[in-house]
């Protein structure tokens, strides 16, 4: 499931390889990934013969700036990934759900095995009242705080547990099981820790940690456990290879060597060093 680096890396390689570029013609496979329009017509209205200024993240949405003025926001989900696709009229596989060609020759494309991503273009406007933008949570990369901004937020929530808030997206924005499990270790605190219980300088070391190890990771680009964890140019991220707890049950911890150990949490599988984490 892409998190917040992988997400970040796509919106850098869609800068580089889709901004400027004039889009010629949209094929959306259903109705529903692009289900805030009521037909793929107009969604393709609203693309065809525009191009993108430039691409923001926003939350875990990565969002075009169309020369219309409108926005073309995508949603990975927890499955999807964009692929640059070069040259002539590129063959869709069976989990794409969304070709846009270019006026130049190639293309970038959806896929999506299971289905859980959606695109669509809306005004500046509508964008700003969603939901899940109205009440994001801090993003540590694009608009970072005080750390002591980020221990108030925290605290707002004393009896949570850190694995938990660090999950909840109306806190930090796109960490998931992956990341949540890497800066708790990178600040060296347990995940069943509530945030009332956290000094001033444990609030400061997680917030410390999260930035670290997402601006470590963006660098690596990205975790990959299946095939289709790949960017846009169909290569894996390598940062699954430096991860420090995440899927290492029992091996041993790169900071104390003491096997690493995995809980059930919230239905999911946490991991661990109980020796370097309090
Ligand atoms: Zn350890």
């Amino acid at each position: 499931m892409p998190e917040l680096p992988e997400i970040e890396v796509t919106r850098r390689d869609m800068e580089r390889e889709v901004s400027g570029k004039k889009f010629k013609a949209v094929e959306a496979a259903d109705k529903k990934l692009i289900a805030p329009h009521k037909t793929k017509a107009e969604f393709a209205k609203r693309i065809e013969g525009h191009k993108v200024k430039s691409f923001e993240r926003r939350g875990t949405y990565i969002v075009g700036k169309l020369d219309s003025g409108e926005l073309w926001v995508i949603d990975l989900g927890t499955s999807g990934r964009m692929q640059r696709v070069k040259g002539g009229k590129p063959a869709a596989d069976a989990s794409t759900r969304c070709t846009i060609t270019f006026t130049t020759g190639g293309a970038i494309r959806l896929n999506d095995p299971k289905g859980t991503s959606r695109t669509w273009v809306i005004t500046k406007d509508e964008f700003e009242e969603l939901p899940e933008i109205a009440e994001a949570g801090i993003d540590p990369l694009e608009t970072p705080v005080p750390w002591q901004t980020f221990g108030q937020v925290l605290l707002a929530n004393p009896k949570s547990k850190l694995k938990a808030l660090l999950q909840n997206p109306k806190i930090v924005t796109g960490l998931g099981p992956v990341y949540s499990d890497e800066v708790l270790f990178n600040a060296g605190l347990l995940y069943d820790r509530t945030s009332d219980t956290l000094s001033a300088h444990e609030v400061r070391r997680l917030y410390r940690g999260m930035v670290e190890t997402l601006t470590d990771a963006i660098k690596y680009r990205g975790v990959s456990y299946d095939e289709n964890d790949v960017d846009i140019y169909g290569e894996p991220g390598e940062y699954s290879q430096y991860v420090q707890v995440y899927l290492r049950t029992g091996e041993p911890c790169r900071r104390c060597r003491a096997p690493i150990e995995r809980v059930k949490f919230q239905k999911r599988y946490h991991y661990y060093c109980a020796n370097c984490q309090s």
